[in-house]
């Protein structure tokens, strides 16, 4: 499938993966070959069923592979046209890179004041930088500003999906890896979920968005790649990849419904 040249941007790509290959130990590859692209500016999914490789990509393009005891096998990771394939994941988040985690992971006995300010660490904010940072991000989550005392384990599970993208933003990046925001909220909480990675990208952040929630990532995204197996199945705009019939009944979870909701229109 072809790329649409509406995905043409002017500086080199946020991100740039070629030919990578990453797996866990004996167990072989878990990706393999993956090349993909997020222009600066731009919302891209990344889908796929369980197991398919999704959260191995995001490991390789963030550094914590290691952490999983994964390993990079070949290939190239760059960011912003600088080539970070060996470098460490500190090293990443100084060129721009945030990671929301999937599974939420922020830090239940502290407050959301609190988890705020470690997402604010990597870049050792203090005083008022951090109260800076700290008020850009309420700008765009005012719900968490009305929650800043309560401890994070107390907050729903729609909260502590807020506070873990607000605690990535803390860092101010220019690319965030979204890792399943929508996984295991009420369809209410995803419409919200979706409004605010809309914002984010809105105010200038590039997005990679894993997601199995296909309907939402493609109603946002200029681009998407379907993972199977670990390789690239398919890819392509939102509209190229609904016109496929065989594409959106089997991977897409939909049959002839457009994919695309409302206020969507590319
Ligand atoms: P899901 O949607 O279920 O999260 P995914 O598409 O994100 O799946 P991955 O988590 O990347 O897929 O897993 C890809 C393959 O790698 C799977 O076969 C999985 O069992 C394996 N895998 C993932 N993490 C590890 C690990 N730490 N050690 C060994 N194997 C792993």
């Amino acid at each position: 499938m072809s790329r649409d040249a509406s995905n043409a941007s002017d500086g080199p790509p946020a991100l740039r993966t070629t030919a990578v290959s990453a797996g866990y130990g004996a167990a072989g590859n878990a990706v393999t070959d993956l090349s993909l692209r997020v222009p600066q500016g731009q919302v891209v999914s990344l889908l796929g069923p369980n197991g398919a490789g999704k959260t191995t990509v995001m490991r390789a393009v963030s550094g914590l592979l290691g952490l999983h005891r994964g390993r990079l096998t070949s290939g190239r990771v760059e960011l912003f046209g600088k080539d970070m394939t060996g470098s460490r994941a500190s090293q990443r988040v100084r060129a721009g890179l945030a990671q929301c985690l999937e599974g939420r992971m922020v830090f239940p006995g502290l407050s959301v004041a609190e988890n705020l300010a470690s997402g604010g660490h990597v870049r050792r904010y203090r005083g008022a930088a951090l109260t800076e940072a700290r008020d850009e991000v309420l700008a765009l989550l005012p719900r968490l500003g009305d929650l800043l005392d309560r401890k994070a384990g107390y907050l729903s599970g729609g909260e502590q999906q807020m506070l873990a993208i607000a605690r990535a933003l803390m860092s101010r990046p220019k690319l965030l890896l979204m890792d399943e925001p929508s996984l295991g909220l009420a369809p209410r909480i995803v419409e919200q979920v979706r409004d605010i990675i809309v914002s984010i990208n809105q105010h200038g952040t590039s997005i990679l968005l894993v997601e199995q929630n296909a309907r939402m990532a493609l109603s946002i995204s200029g681009y998407a790649y379907l993972l199977e197996g670990g390789r690239v199945y398919a890819e392509g705009t939102p509209a190229t990849l609904e016109q496929d019939n065989d594409i959106a009944a089997a991977y897409l979870g939909v049959g002839t419904e457009p994919v695309v909701p409302r206020g969507a229109d590319s």
